[in-house]
């Protein structure tokens, strides 16, 4: 895998393609800087080497339409600050303008081109378009994990101009590897927990992880399709009847590759979809008619708890109840007290996309966990099983 510590940059222009797709508030400030923060690693490692750097970005989802609302001109203050460094801007990504700035630019410096989306082209990933932002670099550096999984042209068509040119940035190496860590090189025993609303979403996760892992704990709304296929009464909880065959499938296919599967024993059903209903503690087979189970049960949680204390590798995606909820919240938190625990221990822990990543980050496990993934579908569809266009791109060499 080639990364950025494979060339030196002195003297050289790295064109970089960063993902600063980050919220801003009414007046345009940055409200969340942990994705610029986290691609600041590897644009310190190129100014230290002696080279430039030139940042490409999206910034929402303008369409192909000039939205001023989505100008990267808001971030570039925020960018400035993080790096130390005063970054410049220019009002445009290609173009002789854009090729100006570059040319001025000098050893040590920055330069933050506008919206990669303001073209439609980048997200057709337009050969010609590519081939304009290949112009102004030469090294290509791809450090934006959150469009790996995007053939857009600043992800993915624009590497084919940089043969034996282009590399990984800190960033998307590490994801890299942190999912290589999970599928292929995890200590035993595995564990994947998998929560989350529907199987229907987690399915292709489920039957390309299972001859990978020890354990999978099931959780979250998932849960009652799996206990109503197996003739438990489940309520009004969330369910998919048309995934019943499918769940019973994966429970075979799961005892055929010696994993074990771990589904609540116990939830706290509620007699309506709502912080305030009335609650109570039922089997999970046994939720009476007008309540649904909303959250893991204290039974469940004491199993999940040892599974995770005696797992070496442990790869989370998705709560084990409505956490946005307070009342349904507890089994979430507790399952990220179990990962944080055996991740002290010495296990290796990754959470990634969606939801458990929002719930890590609001429950404050984000520094007790090993990693914590930067990109919501490009993590899921690394789980899937599938090449992402925008690692191969650099993987072609
Ligand atoms: P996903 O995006 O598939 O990971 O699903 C996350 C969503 O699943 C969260 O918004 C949770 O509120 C929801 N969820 C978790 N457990 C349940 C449950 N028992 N019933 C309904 N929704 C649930």
């Amino acid at each position: 895998m080639t990364t950025i510590d494979d060339f030196s940059f002195k003297n050289k222009k790295a064109l970089i393609r960063v993902d600063f797709n980050v919220p801003l508030d009414d007046e345009f400030n940055v409200t969340d800087s942990n994705r610029i923060e986290a691609a600041r690693p590897t644009i310190i490692k190129i100014l230290e080497d002696g080279g430039s750097a030139i940042l490409m970005s999206h910034l929402g989802r303008p369409k192909g339409n000039r939205n001023p609302e989505l100008s990267l001109s808001h971030i570039c203050s925020k960018v400035s600050e993080v790096l130390g460094v005063q970054v410049k801007f220019v009002d445009d990504c290609i173009g002789n303008k854009v090729e100006e700035a570059v040319k001025k630019l000098k050893t040590g410096e920055v330069l933050l081109l506008e919206n990669l989306r303001f073209y439609s082209e980048e997200e057709k990933g337009d050969v010609a378009f590519a081939e304009q932002l290949a112009r102004l670099g030469d090294i290509y550096v791809n450090d934006a994990f959150g469009t790996a999984h995007r053939a857009h042209a600043s992800t993915t068509i624009v590497a084919q101009f940089f043969a034996g040119r282009k590399c990984f940035g800190y960033l998307l190496a590490k994801e890299i590897k942190a999912i290589e860590k999970v599928m292929k090189t995890g200590e035993k025993p595995v564990t994947a927990i998998l929560g989350g609303a529907k199987v229907s979403s987690k399915i292709t996760i489920i039957e390309n992880i299972l001859s990978k892992i020890d354990h999978l704990i099931i959780g979250g709304g998932m849960t009652y399709t799996f206990v109503k296929a197996q003739g438990g009464k489940v309520g009004n909880s969330i369910c998919e009847d048309d995934k019943m065959e499918l769940a019973l499938s994966i429970l075979k296919k799961a005892k055929e590759l010696g994993v074990q599967v771990h589904l609540p024993v116990d939830v706290i059903a509620a007699d309506d979809f709502d912080n305030n209903a009335n609650t109570k503690i039922v089997a999970v087979n046994q939720i009476p008619d007008g309540w649904q189970g909303l959250d893991a049960g204290p039974a469940t949680l004491d199993i999940f708890r040892n599974i995770i204390h005696s797992s070496k590798t442990i790869l989370w995606n998705g709560p084990v109840g409505v956490f946005e909820m307070e009342s349904f919240a507890k089994g979430t938190i507790e399952v990220g007290n179990f990962v944080a625990e055996a991740t002290e221990n010495g296990a290796f822990s990754l959470v990634g996309g969606g939801d458990s990543v929002a719930a890590v980050k609001q429950f404050g496990f984000e520094d007790k966990v090993s990693y914590v993934s930067t990109g919501g579908g490009a993590m899921l569809e690394s789980l899937e099983g599938k090449s992402l266009p925008g690692i191969a791109a650099i993987l072609e060499g």
